[in-house]
């Protein structure tokens, strides 16, 4: 059956043909719509779509009701990916790839089925299917870091790989992530960098700001509950999981520890391979070419990761966001 997305419905996923069609209905050139009141507008929410991207904030839960209007709220999207590109820097681009896969991707589990089928078909991915061929698969899954998604560990029979119903959410994800990603940094012309030099540098000092938060001084107090017990874990000589040990080394890599920091904490595993943790380090941390962010609060609960939770966390969506707030605490109280 053939479904159309109603105007609201297309603001949650803002990168598809349909979205992309409303918001241009609006936007003759990209000048005069930046000079107008509801370029303005728009320039206003594409901000705070980075920012919060930035952040690592994930309450989506008002998003589609709170924007500024279907057209401008998708027009807002384009204008975060034009501002990033013109600010230049990877993290930030990839850090607004995963905010948008991880919005879109909220929205889209709690769609009617019908609904969830039309977005998943538009990328491509058949939601109901068990299995697809190889070179789609291997095309979506490049990017993932988790050992399961290799070939060598996947049920691969007459050029189909079997995959699990959950696992296409996953992959859905990912997907959008790289449609997201794709092509940035825009070759956005000068005049236009020119015009978004404002919100730029602002973005540029929040981001400054916030890797000296991050960043500086390493404060174990301020860990979060769920970061402290993987770590004294793996202290106690517990074998962790994989994400457990993706979770920690994404973490500890993100508010500055090098590469032999990391791998000493590792090095108490039972299992220490120091080779193989090298290696795992250096790709998590961006050595591949992608530098990884560590999991939401919502991950870790799908993971059984987010242990001993404390009022602290009532007040935040991502284990990042805990070390902040706890380090800027701690800072206020010195
Ligand atoms: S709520 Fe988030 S920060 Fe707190 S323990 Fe769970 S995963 Fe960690």
């Amino acid at each position: 059956m053939d479904i159309v997305l109603d105007r609201k419905e297309l603001t949650k996923y803002p990168f598809l043909k349909e979205s992309q069609q409303l918001a241009s209905q609006h936007v003759e050139s990209l000048e005069a719509f930046l000079a107008s009141s509801a370029g303005n507008v728009a320039l206003e929410r594409a901000k705070e779509r980075i920012i919060a991207a930035l952040r690592f904030r994930r309450d989506f839960q008002d998003d589609a009701a709170r924007g500024p209007g279907p057209e401008l709220e998708i027009a807002s999207y384009a204008l975060a990916r034009i501002i990033v590109s013109c600010i230049g820097d990877r993290t930030l681009i990839d850090r607004l790839a995963r905010y948008e896969s991880d919005r879109s991707s909220f929205f889209l589990a709690s769609e009617e089925p019908e609904v969830r089928r039309f977005v998943a078909l538009r990328l491509q991915i058949d939601p109901d299917a068990r299995s697809m061929p190889v070179t789609d698969y291997v095309e979506l899954v490049a990017r993932l870091r988790d050992n399961r998604w290799r070939l060598v560990n996947r049920d691969v029979n007459r050029g189909v790989v079997g995959v699990e119903p959950g696992e296409i959410d996953e992959l859905i994800r990912e997907r959008i992530r790289t449609i997201v990603a794709d092509n940035l940094p825009l070759r956005v012309p000068g005049g236009i960098c020119e015009t978004l030099a404002a919100v730029a540098s602002e973005i540029t000092a929040l981001r400054q700001q916030q890797a000296l938060e991050e960043f500086g001084e390493i404060r174990e107090e301020a860990f979060p509950p769920c970061i402290a017990s993987l770590l004294q874990a793996l202290t106690a000589g517990t074998n962790l999981t994989h994400m457990g040990r993706f979770a920690i080394t994404s973490f500890l890599h993100t508010i500055g520890m090098n590469i032999a920091q990391i791998t000493e904490i590792f090095a108490q595993a039972p299992d220490f391979d120091p080779d193989m943790t090298i290696y795992q380090v250096e790709h998590i941390s961006g050595r591949g070419g992608t530098e990884y962010t560590p999991p939401s609060c919502i991950t870790m609960r799908t993971f059984g990761l987010c242990a001993n939770r404390d009022k602290e966390c009532e007040r935040i969506s991502h284990p990042l966001s805990y070390y902040r707030l706890k380090k800027s605490g701690a800072k206020k109280q010195v």
